[in-house]
């Protein structure tokens, strides 16, 4: 490392700055989100850069063993596979998983290839985090994006957090909040669990898992009752009012669906409703269901039926996972939308990507996404930084690899195990390119030092790959860059120079000297006729508990680990605080099936059993279980629902029961 390199966090998706020093970090107290603060895993992310795990050459498996190979044959290989197999078996037998933690000239590289070769099978995880949220708030809003930015929390009156745990996962945004409440701000905290989010509130309500559309509209029913809708805002900024019938969510009828009590949910419409400003802050807990996209569907109606949106103060914000899934997703990195948001059913809207890449023609319709991808007949996979064994419910128990299968990561993680061919790349800190946080911040983050051994930038990588097949794509990140801007439209204006200063710019970004636009909708709706829609939903998740299975699992995160812990189980600071998996268990609970605290547990559900340590707590609520999803046994026993609008697995809600093992 030489001098001192501003970055940005590569964990989650607030965006924190900080520097890069010879000597290990340095604080950047004039960063517009964190002004200085970091987590315990922002102040671990250069564990991973000298990682002695991490990979150092290009390596082909023979058999059971991996050969080291060089640059040149394993570049040559992937080429000669995906062209091997698009010449066989076509397009839809090729597929791609990008990555949120890949820069966005990556992702929209990666996904230019997948299209290039014929095929919308490209993925990325924002299918498993935020896909609810990129279809409803599109449909309803016109951008599925967060509408203002986080330091807009600290103007909020009221705060509705629902299905988040901030505090631990979002730890920076939680100071946004806690500078609200110093001005007298409410906060209302939706979740089962008692967590150190639910520390944070007025009015606690710890909801049974799954019944949150209930809620909102049991709330919604309360307002319209009490007159507390804003008329003049529904009249002049929505359409689709007049179907909104929830005279059926009366209070008393959402108590016996929720389990809260009828005063709680009128409370907590009044508050929300009669705040001057109001904000709704939303996380996995809602966009993690059979009923994800009804979800976000459910809280947007609340905010418009209120008119708390488009003010300062007033907005929806979901919380996006890790630090680029706004990125990817802006890029187009997902099976059912191009490059800007493109659907991949508008021809029209294609057809400009179609001249400015020059192509003969381009895929439409939706490809395969991420979770339906094991059971495909796919005969090539190409995955770019993901690590899906460990993350996707699917995925753990069936055979992923039916073909051909590339990895491209900095470690050798349970996917690259799989792989035919593993490529190594880059850590962000050795690279250079854009990234987008959950409140649209685009921030460049520089070269801070060399990767080890021999391995190479993402970009690098896939312009060589693509020039063996006969693409002359851009594989700098200022050149990729260039293109973005007339492929996204968000991002017309955005360069090195906007996204390198301190804090980047927040996209809509029209033109280079547009200072970006951190408020969405003030006056209009980002819909074609600038209204936005109101949309009735009704159906909670799907599963429910039986005798065979009397309990439900929740899944979600801890503070001190990360999504599938590819990168925070090689962090010595963080193992050692957090080594093994848990699950929380009610004291009723645990006097019921004769568990104590230390006990192992085996807990079952329809799909499959996981062993745990079972941690006593009057913090989970009686019925229910939870289990943090970073340790592959989550994954052996989530839900395989899915939400058929978003393709969302149900990881929030799963019926089991548990024993001492
Ligand atoms: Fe990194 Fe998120 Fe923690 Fe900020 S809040 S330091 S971005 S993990």
């Amino acid at each position: 490392m030489s001098g001192r390199t501003p970055t940005v966090c590569p964990y989650c998706a607030v965006g924190c700055g900080f520097y890069i020093t010879r000597n290990g970090m340095e604080y950047m107290p004039d960063h517009p989100v964190n002004e200085g603060a970091l987590c315990a895993k922002g102040n671990a992310a250069l564990d991973i850069l000298n990682h002695v795990e991490r990979l150092r050459y290009p390596m082909m498996r023979v058999g059971k063993d991996w050969i080291r190979v060089s640059w040149d044959e394993a570049l040559d290989r992937v080429a000669e596979e995906m062209e091997k197999v698009l010449r066989e078996r076509g397009p839809k037998a090729l597929a791609f998983l990008g990555s949120a933690k890949c820069t966005n000239e990556e992702n929209y590289i990666f996904q230019k290839i997948a299209r290039l070769m014929g095929t919308n099978n490209i993925d990325n995880c924002a299918r498993r985090c935020h896909s609810p949220t990129i279809i409803a708030l599109r449909e309803m809003l016109g951008t599925p994006a967060m509408t203002n930015p986080i330091s807009d929390l600290a103007l909020s009156d009221c705060i509705l957090v629902i299905g988040s745990n901030l505090a631990e996962n979002h730890p920076v945004v939680a100071r946004w909040i806690l500078r609200a409440k110093d001005r007298g701000a409410v906060v209302i905290v939706a979740d089962p669990r008692v967590t150190p989010t639910s520390w944070l509130a007025d009015l606690h309500m710890q909801l049974n898992p799954g019944t949150d559309i209930a809620l909102i509209n049991g709330m919604i029913n309360v307002i319209l009752r009490e007159g507390l809708e804003k008329r003049a805002f529904i009249n002049e900024r929505t359409i689709g009012f007049e179907n909104l019938d929830l005279r059926d969510y009366t209070p008393e009828r959402v108590s016996a669906i929720t389990g809260l009590s009828a005063g709680d949910i009128i409370r907590a419409a009044r508050l929300y409703a009669r705040s001057p400003a109001s904000s709704i802050v939303y996380c996995m807990g809602i966009t993690q269901h059979t009923c994800g996209t009804d979800n976000v569907a459910a809280c947007a109606n609340l905010a418009l039926v209120c008119g708390q949106i488009g003010r300062p103060g007033a907005g929806i914000f979901p919380l996006r996972g890790q630090n680029n899934v706004q990125g990817a997703c802006d890029m187009g990195a997902l099976a059912d939308f191009y490059p800007g948001w493109r659907s991949v059913e508008d021809s029209r809207a294609i057809d400009d990507l179609r001249r400015l890449w020059n192509a003969r023609s381009l895929p439409m319709g939706r490809g395969l996404t991420a979770d339906l991808m094991p059971d495909a007949d796919l005969k090539f996979l190409y995955v770019m930084g993901e690590d899906i064994v460990n993350s996707d419910p699917t995925v753990s128990r069936r055979r992923l690899k039916r073909g051909f299968m590339v990895v491209q990561d900095i470690f050798m993680t349970d996917t690259a195990k799989l792989a035919d061919l593993v490529l190594p790349a880059t850590a962000w800190a050795e690279k250079e390119g854009t990234i987008t946080s959950t409140e649209r911040r685009v921030q460049w983050i520089y070269r801070a030092g060399e990767p080890p051994g021999e391995a190479r930038m993402d970009l690098w990588i896939l312009s060589e790959v693509a020039a063996r097949i006969g693409f002359d794509l851009a594989s700098e990140p200022d050149e990729v860059l260039a293109e973005i801007n007339q492929a996204v439209p968000a991002y017309r204006g955005i360069s090195r120079s906007n996204a390198g200063a301190r804090g980047g710019i927040i996209w809509p970004c029209p033109h280079k000297d547009h200072p970006g636009t951190p408020l969405l909708h003030r006056e209009r709706f980002s819909t074609p006729d600038g209204k936005a829609r109101i949309i009735p939903v009704h159906h909670p998740a799907l599963e429910r508990t039986s005798t065979e299975y009397p309990l439900i699992l929740i899944t979600g995160r801890v503070a001190l680990h990360y999504n599938s812990g590819s990168m925070t189980m090689r962090s010595e600071g963080l193992v050692k605080r957090e080594p093994e998996i848990h699950i929380d268990v009610n004291p009723d609970d645990a006097m019921r099936f004769g568990l104590a605290d230390g006990d192992a547990v085996m807990v079952e559900t329809r799909w499959g059993r996981a062993r745990a340590r079972a941690q006593i707590t009057q913090g989970q609520k009686r019925g229910t279980l939870f289990m943090p999803f970073h340790f592959p046994e989550t994954n052996l026993i989530a839900s395989e629902l899915l939400d058929r609008k978003a393709m969302m697995p149900e990881l929030k809600v799963a019926a089991c029961r548990i024993r001492r093992c």
